[in-house]
């Protein structure tokens, strides 16, 4: 006999609890289990005043903004319909069936409000960073960094040439008031930017990754033994900015958790002779990371590595036997040779080159010798030094496991394009993202199914 679907008929009374409807294997109940918003809720207190209607819960805005992430649920608008018909969204924000929903543009007015006054969403991401290191998933030995251009939600419908004469305007919006506060609080901020976004114009032009677009960086520091994330820093999407970030993010991890490398894993671009110095002399910290050369030359040529650099007398000995120095000559007046680029020139002599049998390999177009030095050589050494190990080896195949995380980020979270516009705004987004990475490492790892679950109806 075929059967029939029943006559819609709505019970009177439910005997319903949400509880019991999540199953342990669920995401959202093993992510739940490493949350804590009790250091949270103290830090809050400040923020709200005694009297008056009861505000949002600050609780509630992250769980639902975490569900947000977890899932790729890009739009608030979207997040909270989805948050309404789905049950295991409901128990994970503790929203009751028969509760409201908090309407989406709670979420703006709280983000431009408490939220960056209390700097809340680098406070979730730092308890559940502490979270990974009481559950031992970061050994604190290797940290790699890595940078991942994501687009800003900038058109280029609003792209002129730069450089743009901004003047004070009432209309002026609060991503374009955002930038011009950077300029005016770091100098060093300025950048000479070719193309500039009228919406955004903290976002950096960029043609090298397809057709041009604007776009942010999320700068990721991980620990290499779980890839846990460490911290991750906005910035516009150029290589100075993103190298900057990574110096920020190692003091910021070694003042907040304690933790300092011993080695730091890196692609070429961190392998500036600024940086590896500051690594080496300044934190002690062995660079695994390539050195950035732009002195290889032609390879029909004699090399630098074909040069002998004698540290004691402050030369190079060549393969013809003759010397290349900073000063042929002694002047009254002291000069120390160092150039804009901070590096020192060193020279032969046209005599020594002109009676020369090597000079067809290795100066045939002009009369002498030149290789310019770094004064940050030494540290640049250690780096080539490095570079010829076998853990070396090893750390080029650790530094992919960033890669695997931006892949995770943009792939499995979906998380491709900016939604909020300034470089705060792509801060607390790359925040949310990281924090969600995180939390879903602790659930892999070290979720317990709970054996003394409280049934409470909902
Ligand atoms: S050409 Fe000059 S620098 Fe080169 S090997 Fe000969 S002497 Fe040395």
């Amino acid at each position: 006999m075929m059967g029939q679907l029943p006559e819609q008929q709505n019970e009177l009374f439910y005997d319903f609890c949400l509880e019991n409807h999540i199953p342990d294997g669920h995401l959202l109940r093993q992510i739940d289990q490493f949350l804590d918003f009790e250091q949270i809720r103290l830090h809050l207190t400040s923020f709200y005043s005694h009297t008056g209607r009861p505000s949002i819960d600050p609780e509630l805005m992250i769980r639902m903004l975490l569900v947000g992430y977890c899932y790729g649920i890009r739009s608030e608008r979207r997040l909270c319909e989805e948050i309404h018909f789905n049950l295991a969204y409901r128990w994970f924000c503790r929203i009751g069936l028969e509760e409201e929903v908090p309407d989406h543009s709670t979420f703006s007015k709280n983000r431009h409000g408490r939220f960056r006054d209390a700097d809340l969403l680098r406070m979730v991401f730092d308890t559940v960073v502490q979270r990974c290191s009481e559950q031992g998933l970061i050994k604190g030995e290797g940290f790699a960094t890595d940078a991942s251009y994501i687009r800003a939600d900038a058109s280029k419908q609003r792209l002129v040439d730069g450089p743009v004469d901004w003047r004070p305007s009432p209309t002026q919006t609060r991503p374009v008031k955002e930038y011009l506060d950077v300029l005016d609080e770091d100098p060093a901020a300025r950048r000479t930017q070719k193309k500039v976004s009228l919406t955004d114009p903290m976002a950096q032009w960029a043609g090298d990754k397809g057709p041009g677009q604007f776009y942010y960086s999320t700068n990721y520091l991980i620990d290499i033994e779980h890839n846990v994330i460490l911290d991750v820093e906005p910035t516009p999407a150029y290589r100075i900015a993103e190298v900057n970030s990574t110096k920020l993010m190692l003091e910021r991890v070694e003042e907040r958790f304690a933790y300092k490398p011993s080695r730091l894993i890196g692609d070429t671009a961190y392998g500036s002779a600024s940086m590896l110095e500051w690594l080496v002399k300044d934190k002690g910290i062995a660079p695994h990371i390539p050195v950035m050369d732009k002195s290889a030359g032609k390879p029909e040529l004699f090399g630098r590595s074909n040069f002998t650099w004698e540290a004691d007398n402050d030369r190079y000995r060549c393969p013809g036997g003759n010397y290349l120095q900073r000063f042929w000559r002694h002047y009254t007046k002291p000069r120390t040779g160092i150039t804009k680029a901070n590096t020192i020139i060193y020279k032969s002599t046209k005599r020594h080159c002109d009676r020369c049998e090597l000079k067809s390999v290795c100066c045939p177009n002009v009369p002498h010798r030149k290789i310019a030095r770094s004064i940050y050589e030494t540290s640049r050494d250690v780096a080539r030094d490095i570079s010829k190990t076998v853990e070396y080896q090893q750390s080029c195949n650790d530094r992919k496991k960033v890669e695997v995380l931006f892949a995770h980020l943009k792939r499995i979270l979906n998380f491709d394009r900016l939604r909020l516009r300034g470089i705060t705004g792509a801060g607390d987004e790359f925040l949310m993202a990281a924090t969600i990475q995180n939390l879903k490492k602790l659930a892999q790892l070290r979720f317990k199914p709970p054996d003394n679950r409280i049934i409470t109806p909902a």
